[in-house]
């Protein structure tokens, strides 16, 4: 049994409408730890535990983190998370709420990071959040469900942080012969080390993160997900982070679900100019979700961006 579930495959009534468009949804949003990681980790420590693991470590303060959490609690394995200072009350909170161990190192991702390398014994399996082919092969169990459900869509829109779920969804394209759907690629200004890797012809790592969309917030994406852009169509797309966090809030009163701005990116992908989106009439998204905002964080965002 994989730790992460199948996920609701549904039409957007009124994102068609808006679009004049079959808009549908991949709602990875529900899944358990509350986004897509689950399926790569849930499968990557599947595995490790198979092969002797006695404990997961992360050094994800988002979603990747918790999704070690939870599948370290699925699986009675003990999980060592280390975040920065910087990882929010909220994020650390959710991370022992899954009854992870946590560790506070450094005042970036790069120290935690480090720190967690440096602890790391033989029994110990570190579980990466984009950049391993195990991971990319979970994330591309939704493609199987998108097409044992239904119609082949023109045009697949998701998020881009790392490149794990754009690796993990061209993969799943692939196997399902769907070689020939192009991908859009969302990003947020100030998060957008992915356009900038294809525009250059190669990864390249920003100077920081200065988008709010933090689960998008690698510095540099991994090769595969650069490498993979050479073989299938992709089209970059960059919006603003005002623009995001107004999908995020209008997915949540249109759709009742609360995603992350990370996710308000690819939503927000959908109103951009798009010669891919413009010649499509099925639209897929996947609604990639994230836990670490809330409400009261998205409208003081939305608020501030005004
Ligand atoms: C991790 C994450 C992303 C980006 O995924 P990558 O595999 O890093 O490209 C997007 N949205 C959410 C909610 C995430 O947790």
């Amino acid at each position: 049994m994989p730790l992460h579930i199948q996920t609701p495959y549904v039409r957007s009534h009124v994102a068609s409408r808006r679009l004049g468009k079959d808009v549908l949804l991949k709602l990875e949003a529900m899944q358990p730890s509350g986004s897509f990681k689950l399926r790569g980790v849930g499968a990557v420590c599947d595995a490790r535990r198979a092969a002797g693991s006695r404990r997961f470590v992360s050094s994800s303060g988002g979603n990747a983190g918790i999704a070690v959490a939870y599948a370290g609690r699925e699986l009675g394995v003990p999980v060592l998370v280390v975040v920065p200072e910087s990882t929010s009350a909220r994020a650390r909170d959710l991370i022992r709420l899954e009854g992870a161990e946590l560790l506070v190192h450094g005042a970036s991702w790069a120290e935690a990071n480090m720190f967690a390398q440096s602890v790391l014994s033989p029994h110990d399996a570190f579980v990466h959040p984009f950049d391993e082919p195990e991971l990319w092969q979970g994330h591309s169990t939704m493609i199987d469900e998108m097409a044992a459900a239904g119609p082949k869509p023109d045009a697949v829109v998701l998020a881009v942080g790392g490149g794990g779920l754009l690796c993990g969804v061209l993969e799943g394209l692939a196997r399902n012969g769907w070689c020939d759907v192009p991908v859009v690629a969302a990003e947020t200004q100030g998060a957008d080390c992915y356009a900038r890797s294809i525009a250059q012809g190669r990864p390249v790592e920003l100077p920081a993160i200065t988008s709010v969309a933090t689960s998008l917030g690698a510095k540099r994406p991994c090769d595969a997900a650069v490498e993979w852009a050479t073989r299938h169509a992709v089209e970059n797309i960059v919006v603003s982070d005002a623009a995001a966090v107004a999908a995020s809030l209008r997915f949540l009163d249109e759709h009742r679900i609360l995603v992350e701005p990370a996710c308000g990116a690819a939503l927000a992908a959908l109103d951009a100019a798009s010669s891919v989106l413009a010649a499509a009439s099925r639209i897929a998204v996947i609604v990639c979700g994230g836990v670490t905002a809330t409400v009261e964080h998205l409208q003081a965002l939305s608020s501030r961006e005004r």
